[in-house]
């Protein structure tokens, strides 16, 4: 089931998400609904805060494997990229942010087995943006002051023209 995807002005992108303590069917069914989601989209990633629930679950595909990780964290970061990135909760706007170049991530599958996942380039942009989400940062919130104000101000003009 393809499932709504909450945008940038609801409160719930800036909170920090519970880990996730159930490995049951539920679990399973919301991994399945996120990465129809993910791809109906399509986006190279989706965080559960952007489909209402404030659960520390993400899924992710750059086209290479599906990845779906419980209780993400960042254990290793280096390097640094500097790329054009966009967010599903924040469509049409993209700016450049800094990430690192090579992340290693921890976390569960959905049988609560321990994963560890190694990402460089594309994936390690994802990997951040989307643990991001989790602890209620959004790419914009990377971006410097003016350049984050002026996606704002165009955000409010499209909630009062009703194209948000
Ligand atoms: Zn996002």
């Amino acid at each position: 089931m393809v499932l709504p995807i909450v945008k940038y002005g609801d409160p719930i992108l800036h909170q920090v998400c519970e880990p996730i303590t159930a490995f049951d069917h539920e679990l399973e069914a919301l991994s399945k609904n996120m990465v129809e989601t993910m791809y109906a989209a399509p986006g190279y990633g989706l965080a559960a805060p952007q489909v209402g629930l404030l659960k520390r679950f993400i899924v992710i595909d750059v086209r290479e494997s599906l990845i779906v990780l419980a209780n993400p964290e960042l254990i290793n970061a280096e390097g640094d990229q500097f790329e054009e990135e966009g967010c599903l909760s924040i469509p049409s706007f993209t700016a450049k942010v800094h990430r690192p170049s090579r992340v290693i991530v921890s976390g569960q599958d959905i049988h609560g087995k321990e994963k560890i996942i190694e990402g460089e380039g594309v994936l390690s942009r994802v990997l951040a943006h989307e643990i991001d989400h989790l602890n209620g940062v959004l790419f914009i919130d990377h971006l410097g002051a003016i350049k984050r104000d002026i996606i704002k101000r165009k955000i409010r003009k499209k909630v009062r023209a009703g194209e948000w």
